[in-house]
């Protein structure tokens, strides 16, 4: 089905770098297809280093007035902007939805959630606060100030095509900083709009720049280019990696916020319906694919076969379909390679043991479709306990005791967000003190929100984005020496 927009401006085939929407200096595109049925959506420029860094210089020349403006200044053009996101949040879900495959309520309940990001941090770059430290010799006084850093660079993933954007851009602006983003090139389209609204709010040229393009050319320059003083990048641990490295020669600031591979802990006095109601809102959000979706879910031996039937019986009822829908909750996988990963953990599970309670095969509707599965009798030495899945799979693994379970839970190089479900006090301020995460969910499948510290330890990354942590990570700190008093 053909997209239909209220306002059609919305929907762009161009970049948009100092203010101007333009093409890849060779005027070549790269297609916008839809994961739903295969279909074009648009076309986006294919732009590489050249028109990169055209849009470094336009941020590096716009950051001094930007800086300039008082913290309120700026909060009133971020808040226009995210008064513009709402009123435009149906047709940025259709946007949306069409290049990404979410269902067309749980894209509009993500640009809500990312405009929240812009409302909130338009307030709190009015309180970036330094300190006064007391003198240690009379005839000199120590201030410290808060600075934006300067030109930031953000590379952003597919999966919440708006809210990874506005989550790095709210606290980045908002902390008097330009920045340059690189989207997702499957989801390039929801991101343009996005600029759109900010340029008829009246962001200033060159504040915030977009290209679109070939993610290692366009990467090279972001994390080589001097003018850029920081990264923040949310995507895979592998690209984080890279991207860390690339940044070294220049030293550039870091922020990463990369995979997960989140435990979901039920313990036996853990009240199993809302159990089951978490594990399905924490696993089955976006089809799976979210970083901080759980991807082993730990359930204690005297519990095991009651949740795994409950859990069965509310997975099998998940309506799959085109997010354009009506009651669709279950799209389709961004792409075949997301597919085939699904498929690869089912059959390495099941050579080892494991078995198909519901689901298990691609979908009837084919393209990036796959029935929503649980398996049971999953081990630790399965593949779906060492890597994120990233689709509609919730593997079952048994346990015994507390302490097995931690140390099961604590097995992985990952450290994002963790979840357990238990009615004790002693026990939940024990396991939420054990889990090695940055996040622990206790009692609820969905933690996130533009008020709480999103982030990981290990390597899932570093930084924190969101709350008052979240603009940290725009700003270096002064140090003022005030002597000859
Ligand atoms: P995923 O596997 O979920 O696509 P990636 O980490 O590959 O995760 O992608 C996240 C973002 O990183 C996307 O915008 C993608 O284009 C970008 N990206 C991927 N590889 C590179 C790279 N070598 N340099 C710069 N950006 C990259």
């Amino acid at each position: 089905s053909a997209l239909v927009l209220k306002d059609p401006d919305l929907l762009r085939a161009q970049a948009y770098v100092n203010g101007r929407w333009i093409d890849a200096n060779d005027r070549r595109v790269i297609e916008v297809v839809n994961p739903a049925d295969g279909q074009r959506v648009g076309t986006v420029p294919l732009m590489g280093a050249a028109e990169t860094r055209a849009a470094i210089d336009a941020a590096r020349d716009a950051w001094p007035a930007w800086r300039a403006k008082t913290a309120r200044e700026r909060a009133v053009i971020l808040r226009r902007w995210f008064d513009a996101l709402i009123e435009h949040a149906d047709d940025l879900a259709r946007i949306m939805t069409s290049e990404q495959g979410k269902p067309l309520a749980e894209a509009k309940g993500e640009i809500v959630y990312a405009a929240s990001f812009i409302e909130w941090f338009a307030e709190e770059g009015k309180r970036t606060y330094g300190d006064t430290i007391p003198t240690p010799a009379n005839d000199r006084r120590i201030i410290v100030v808060k600075e934006p850093i300067g030109v930031c660079a953000a590379i952003t993933p597919w999966n919440f095509p708006a809210a990874m954007i506005t989550r790095k851009v709210g606290p980045a602006l908002a902390a008097g900083c330009t920045m340059v983003v690189k989207p997702a090139e499957a989801t390039p389209l929801t991101a343009l709009a996005l600029a759109v609204l900010a340029e008829r709010v009246g962001l200033p040229a060159g504040v915030l720049n977009l290209v679109t393009g070939d993610p290692r050319e366009i990467g090279r320059e972001l994390t080589s280019n001097p003018d850029v003083r920081k990264l923040t990048f949310t995507g895979s641990t592998q690209t984080g990696r890279i991207l860390m490295e690339q940044c070294a020669p220049t030293i550039k600031k870091l922020s990463l916020e990369l995979g997960g591979n989140a435990p979901f802990i039920v313990f036996d006095d853990a009240d199993l319906d809302a159990a089951v109601d978490g594990a399905i809102a924490s696993k089955f959000r976006n089809v799976g694919q979210t970083c901080v979706c759980a991807n082993r879910i730990y359930v204690h031996d005297a519990v095991y076969d009651a949740f795994a039937e409950k859990l069965a019986r509310a997975v099998a009822a998940l309506k799959v379909g085109n997010g354009t829908d009506a009651g669709v909750v279950q799209g389709p996988l961004i792409n075949e390679a997301a597919v085939r990963k699904v498929e690869s953990h089912i059959d390495d599970a099941l050579a080892q043991g494991a078995r198909i309670v519901t689901g298990g095969k691609r979908h009837a509707l084919g393209h990036g479709f796959f029935e929503p599965t649980v398996l049971t009798g999953v081990t630790q030495t399965m593949r779906v306990a060492k890597e994120e899945t990233f689709g509609p799979l919730a593997p079952l693994f048994r346990f015994h005791s507390d302490a097995e379970v931690i140390q099961m839970a604590n097995d992985t190089e990952f450290g994002l967000a963790s979840y357990f479900y238990s009615r004790d006090i002693g026990r939940i301020w024990r396991v939420a003190e054990a889990l090695e995460y940055g996040m622990v969910g206790i009692n609820t499948g969905l933690i996130s929100n533009e008020v709480a510290p999103f982030g990981g330890v290990k390597q899932s990354g570093v930084g924190r984005e969101g709350s008052h942590y979240g603009i940290e990570d725009y700003l270096v700190v002064k140090y003022l020496c005030l002597g000859g008093l």
